[in-house]
């Protein structure tokens, strides 16, 4: 095992003590002090403004070898929420969620002209949520290229901070988020929707590259002269794999009938096929053949521990995809006989990104440093 070095207490320090409850449900400040490598009075002192900040609180004890008991300590959910606002093709999803990542209200509109801070208004205020414990609003999309001064315009208009992020990489912390992922595991998420993307999450934060445009695992070549894609390269799993590209299958094959949304069109597939349809599975599986080569190379460049299917495109027939990935993983992933590559599915898949974006938030206001309002 590698030596860890004792790391002084910083700026960092409080962000990573948050961290490691959130992901441990419950945990003593000895054993805080063990993982974090932090000294007692370092953690003793984070610990006492933590519970004053009410972002923890002391639940229970554990029994100790010898003296008294020792109090644990646990995220304090319903204190303070996040926002998020996932666009979508033709609908805007709003998601609340506690500082656990837990859903506290949802809704469904449709995106016509909405006006982004009449919608929050709306939202927050049917919620009963109060105003001073709302952290602030994610946007998230297939682009996140959104307009800059819209989104300082809209912060200062609400008088809480905006995020703007891509859908992929905010369904990718949702999930770490909500499912307590240990920071110590190389997480992955594969997005499946018109097009695939991918979030990775290392160190508790997530990776975002040189321009925030990490993860674009759509455009990971599978075939060197391959269905030419409109960025540019051949073989993009994109071509393949997508809802778009199984649609247009289908299509070809006279599947579905021409016309209509392309996630209306892939869901009377997916259904098709989770309900015993041959060719439905045959196109959905070969998609899915095609998807696990792609993510392979994803997983065996960055050593991946664990990967969660999410998205609209596995919300009917993710089982599909996540059988047809495990398999290929345990044949063909380079660190298989070093460690497993746990592959789960998404259990909220059509919110995912929405989810994210509200944890995007409730991250950046309890757990600073792994990601900032830019
Ligand atoms: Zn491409």
């Amino acid at each position: 095992m590698a030596r860890r070095e004792t790391p002084a207490a910083g700026p960092g320090s409080r962000a990573l003590v948050v961290d490691v409850i959130r992901s441990a449900t419950t945990i003593s400040r000895v054993e805080l002090a063990g993982l974090t490598g932090l000294t007692q009075p370092s953690i003793s002192n984070i610990v006492r403004d933590l519970i004053a900040d009410d972002v923890i609180h002391e639940t229970g004890s554990a029994g100790s070898v010898r003296g008294k008991p020792r109090k644990l300590l646990a995220i304090t959910p319903a204190n303070r929420f996040g926002i998020g606002f996932q666009l979508g093709g033709e609908s805007l999803t709003c998601v609340a969620a506690d500082l656990t990542g837990g859903v506290v209200g949802r809704e469904v509109v449709p995106l016509g002209r909405a006006d982004l801070a009449q919608r929050f208004e709306d939202f927050t205020t049917g919620l009963d949520l109060p105003a001073g414990r709302i952290e602030g609003l994610a946007i998230v999309g297939p682009d996140h290229e959104a307009d800059r001064l819209e989104r300082d315009d809209l912060a200062a208009r609400l008088g809480v901070p905006v995020l703007v992020e891509n859908d992929a990489a905010a369904a990718a912390l949702g999930e770490f988020w909500t499912r307590r992922v240990s920071r110590e595991q190389s997480f992955g998420s594969v997005y499946l929707s018109t097009g695939i993307g991918a979030g990775l999450v290392f160190g508790g934060s997530l990776f975002r590259g040189a321009s925030f445009d990490a993860g674009e695992l759509g455009h990971l070549s599978i075939a060197y002269d391959g269905r030419p894609c409109p960025c540019g390269n051949q073989g993009c799993v994109e071509r393949y794999a997508s809802m778009a590209a199984v649609v247009e299958a289908a299509r070809a094959d006279s599947l579905v009938p021409p016309g209509g949304t392309t996630f209306a069109a892939y869901d009377a597939i997916a259904r098709a096929a989770v309900g015993g349809d041959a060719a439905a599975f045959a196109l959905l599986d070969q998609a899915a053949g095609h998807l696990s080569v792609a993510v392979t190379s994803m997983v065996n460049l960055l050593d991946l521990g664990r990967l969660v299917l999410t998205g609209p495109g596995v919300a009917v027939a993710g089982s599909i995809y996540a059988r047809r990935l495990r398999e290929h993983l345990a044949r063909t992933a380079h660190a298989r006989h070093r460690h497993d590559i746990v592959v789960e599915l998404s259990a909220q898949p059509r919110d995912a990104a929405a989810i994210g974006a509200a944890a995007l938030v409730v991250q950046a206001s309890i757990a600073p440093g792994h990601s900032s309002f830019q």
